[in-house]
């Protein structure tokens, strides 16, 4: 070998080292970002056109509505539609130094998409795997979270090399979501899905049916347009679970087209109730004791001959308005925190909770210190909120002062009424 060849060769190992040590930093750059993040899933479906972006975008915000702190990631280079589907097509993403901002929707969900970043002129060069990879791993590095519940991530449709790289490159992925319409031919595909997820050992986390019958807007029936229950026989066959089924909804088209955030607009609707039982089951799947299926019924064992308590210290919260509970605990101004110690009441202070929000109460009072809540009424997504912070609920309490309350608590002579409110 020459000298010159072998100068060549030197310069080309040196080149390589340096490409491989810049990727195990950029991953570890990466990991670092997504460890931020306590939940990761993506959201599959076989073919297009089975609503997996409004289903992703709609878990999102359901999720977000329930007070968790949610990320939205569309990495579909060419057919980004989450922009348009929440009408944030317009906004520009602040960028700095190796990192890019994401859409802020509300203050418990951020957005990102391929389609901010990218010009016609990009897709053309991102045409290719490989590039494609590097584009998605510099994405998942890049851009700022921060500390997220969940990230909910929307891939095109089929197996190809985004869902892989996602797969591939997010350490300790939740699992994925497969959403399918009745059509059998998307039944079939979504199979496909299911092997791809063994395949690339990611949990199937459930399938949803998304199309599942229709909503008339003049009757508010249901009409069967497709067979229906086809997305759950397979998900039984397959052995994965079911999270639910969707209905066609026109107003969900009209939202989406007019990039109205669909569950929050229209959250009365037996659509935006389907997409919430679709979440629940999600979560008890995933371990939360969140679900109200996981809810004792009426939670009567708290309301029925309280037993004497003898722990040695405990933080008891109850809403109070005017020095008395408050009735409603979801706009009271003020909260009670009675602390107690071997059965006796040691010191009451008052504090002032954060903005009405789903679950932003039973996080803060779990901030607190707050072991139990006493309180007039609280309907069952809201007990479920308490009981996944530790937090156990006494409802059913009548409007005496806190120390009353917690004394009678603690003999276990506390008189319990009715739930006062059960919405
Ligand atoms: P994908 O991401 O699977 O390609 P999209 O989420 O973009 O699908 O949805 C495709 C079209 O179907 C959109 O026009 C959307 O508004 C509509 N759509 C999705 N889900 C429903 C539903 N449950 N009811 C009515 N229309 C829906
Ligand atoms: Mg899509």
């Amino acid at each position: 070998m020459s000298a010159k060849a072998g100068q060549q060769t030197g310069k080309e190992a040196a080149k390589s080292l340096n490409r491989e040590a810049m990727q195990v930093l950029e991953q570890e750059a990466l990991n670092k970002r997504m460890g931020e993040i306590q939940h990761k899933i993506m959201v599959l479906s076989g073919k297009g056109g089975v609503g997996k972006s409004t289903v992703a975008a709609n878990l999102a915000i359901t999720l977000a509505l329930d007070g968790y702190h949610m990320g939205l990631l569309d990495i579909d280079f060419h057919g980004p539609s989450i922009p348009k589907l929440l009408g944030i097509e317009d906004r520009v993403p602040r960028m700095g130094q190796g990192t890019i901002q994401p859409i802020e929707m509300s203050a418990n969900l951020k957005v990102m998409s391929m389609g901010f970043l990218l010009s016609a002129q990009d897709l053309a060069v991102i045409w290719r795997g490989p590039l494609k990879m590097g584009a998605i791993k510099q994405f998942l590095k890049d851009v700022e979270w921060g500390k997220l519940d969940y990230l909910i991530i929307d891939s095109p449709p089929g197996t190809g090399d985004e869902p892989l790289s996602v797969a591939q490159l997010i350490p300790n992925i939740d699992g994925a979501i497969v959403v399918t319409s009745p059509q059998d031919l998307s039944v079939i595909d979504v199979r496909k899905s299911i092997t791809f997820c063994r395949q690339v050992s990611v949990p199937v986390l459930g399938v949803i049916e998304n199309m599942s019958g229709l909503v008339c807007p003049h009757c508010g029936r249901e009409i069967q347009v497709f067979k229906k229950g086809g997305g759950e026989r397979m998900a039984m066959e397959m052995n994965v679970p079911f999270l639910g089924s969707i209905p066609i909804d026109p107003q969900l088209v009209e939202a989406s087209d007019k990039g109205v955030p669909f569950v929050s607009e229209y959250s009365k609707t037996e659509t935006a109730k389907a997409f919430e039982g679709v979440v629940q089951t999600l979560l008890v799947g995933m371990g939360e004791s969140h679900g109200k299926e996981t809810l004792p019924p009426e939670t009567k064992s708290e309301r029925s001959a309280p037993q004497k308590k003898e722990t040695s210290s405990l933080k008891i919260a109850i809403p109070v308005s005017q020095g008395k509970l408050a009735a409603h605990f979801g706009h009271s101004q003020q909260f009670a925190l009675v602390e107690a110690e071997g059965g006796q009441i040691k010191k009451t202070t008052l504090a002032t909770p954060p903005p009405h929000e789903p679950g932003a109460l039973p996080r803060w009072l779990h901030e607190q210190g707050a072991q139990v809540i006493i309180a007039g009424g609280m309907g069952r997504r809201a007990q479920g909120h308490f009981e996944s912070q530790g937090i156990q609920v006494v409802i059913g309490a009548a409007s005496l002062t806190p120390e009353e309350l917690v004394r009678g608590y603690l003999d276990g002579t506390l008189e319990m009424g009715e739930n006062i409110c059960d919405h």
